[in-house]
């Protein structure tokens, strides 16, 4: 009974359990897309549409995920660098192939990515929410706008607690 990495469950594999080593789990749930050379995560999505994967247990069923693209970049080419985050440069956010990302900082991803220019400009400036919580993740609306972490916590609390009446 110790260690983080504590095998739980029946001992049938779970994609991103954190009992099989990553290179096994990347074979077997990145897909090459022949078309594009994207490698397609076939393992759970997070609700924004990037690959996730389990890297471990914080503690008994309660699993520490990270985004799969960010897992396979580290563990094929190297530590992403401090303030920067990886950039899909084939805009695929499902896609787990290392050649296809690059680090670039929060500024260079907005302006890159999705959406009006005018929205991504925007976002690239803003530092605050309209509720003023500080904005510090990459995660963006389909807009190209950026979403506030914070506020989707209380956009989803309430949706629950209005779910229970
Ligand atoms: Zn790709
Ligand atoms: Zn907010």
């Amino acid at each position: 009974m110790s260690g983080k990495t504590r095998s739980v469950g029946d001992g049938r594999f779970k994609p991103g359990d954190g009992r099989i080593p990553f290179e096994e789990r990347y074979e077997r749930f990145a897909f090459p897309e022949p078309n594009s050379g994207c490698y397609i995560w076939m393992g759970a999505l997070n609700w924004n549409g990037y690959g996730k994967m389990g890297i471990g247990y914080l503690s008994e069923g309660n699993q520490q995920m990270q985004y799969a693209h960010i897992v396979a970049y580290e563990y094929f080419v190297g530590p992403v660098p401090t303030g920067m985050i990886l950039d899909h440069k084939c805009r695929m956010r499902c896609c787990v192939n290392p050649g296809h990302l690059e680090p670039v900082t929060y500024r260079e991803n907005t302006m890159r990515g999705v959406g009006p220019t005018r929205v991504r400009v925007k976002a690239a400036k803003q530092t605050h929410c309209k509720r003023g919580h500080l904005l510090n993740g990459e995660i963006r609306n389909s807009d190209g706008a950026r979403v506030c972490m914070a506020c989707r916590a209380i956009t989803i609390k309430a949706r629950k607690a209005k779910h229970r009446e």
